[in-house]
């Protein structure tokens, strides 16, 4: 009998993605990257290259203090910085050159700072139109969170316009109880949060860090992925070519993708691989 080939969600045969994105670059980052290495959590930073200290002093952590250009690369390793423009303005009052000069600038320049290609973003105070959606999808961003929140937040019908599961400080249902909601129920899910460094500071909250995020963490079954990790994964898994014989299968992205053959889970390097 002829095997079934599945594509799960998810590399490595896990259940649920978890992501979070965070926004402005404030020296209060530091904590909160501290707080997600410990529990092995991954984020996406959002970044105002024109806020930046260009000083290469280091501030201390105070209010709203942006950090220094010159810590970017070292802060956040191992997680995403994207987009949040050079200044941070309202996208919706800005002519057309102005918006591509905001978005792409801060593409540069961040890009400069961490040496690979930056291509997420998260739209200043979450303002977005069907205009800005298409400017941006025009200059190549692949994706870019709203403030909006949606249970099934993922994939997106528009990337340029992607929802996500809850504000860090979301009211009952907590973020802690949405994700129990949502571990306890057996089909593929992306849990996905987002908020701000100084939101810990500004409420004398820093314990919620460990309060709202331990939960998510040390799950088996669980992928702790950036944003862009997510998109790039759902890319690769959808350009494999399975032949119609079943025993060859084409991977032309870069990424191994993981298949399930009769169940058992086999990874798919790159290139042609026989079944
Ligand atoms: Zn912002």
């Amino acid at each position: 009998m002829e095997p079934r080939i599945e594509i799960p969600a998810f590399p490595q045969g896990k259940r649920i993605a978890v992501t979070l994105s965070f926004d402005d670059g404030h020296t209060f980052d530091r904590k909160v990257v501290a707080a997600l290495n410990r529990l092995g959590l991954k984020a996406t930073f959002n970044l105002n290259s024109g806020k930046l200290g260009r000083t290469g002093e280091i501030l201390p952590d105070g209010y709203r203090n942006y950090l220094d250009a010159s810590e970017v690369a070292d802060l956040y390793r191992g997680h995403e910085v994207a987009i949040h423009t050079v200044t941070h303005p309202f996208l919706d009052r800005l002519d057309v050159s102005q918006l591509a000069y905001e978005v792409l600038d801060d593409r540069r320049n961040l890009e400069g700072l961490v040496g690979y290609p930056v291509r997420g973003m998260a739209y200043p105070f979450g303002v977005y139109d069907q205009k800005i959606a298409d400017l941006l999808r025009g200059l190549g961003v692949a994706y870019s969170r709203t403030t909006r929140t949606e249970e099934k937040c993922f994939p997106p019908e528009d990337p340029l316009k992607w929802a996500t599961t809850a504000h860090q400080f979301a009211s009952e249902p907590t973020v802690p109880q949405r994700f129990e909601k949502l571990y306890a129920q057996p089909r593929y899910s992306v849990f996905f949060v987002w908020g701000h460094g100084f939101e810990f500071h500004d409420r004398n909250d820093w314990d919620a860090l460990d309060r709202l995020f331990a939960p998510l963490s040390g799950k088996p079954d669980v992928w702790y992925c950036t944003n862009i990790e997510l998109f790039d994964y759902e890319a690769a898994r959808s350009r494999l070519v399975i032949a119609a014989n079943l025993r060859s299968v084409l991977n032309p992205s870069a990424l191994p993708v993981t298949l399930a053959v009769d169940g058992k889970l086999r990874e798919v390097p790159p290139g042609l691989t026989l079944l």
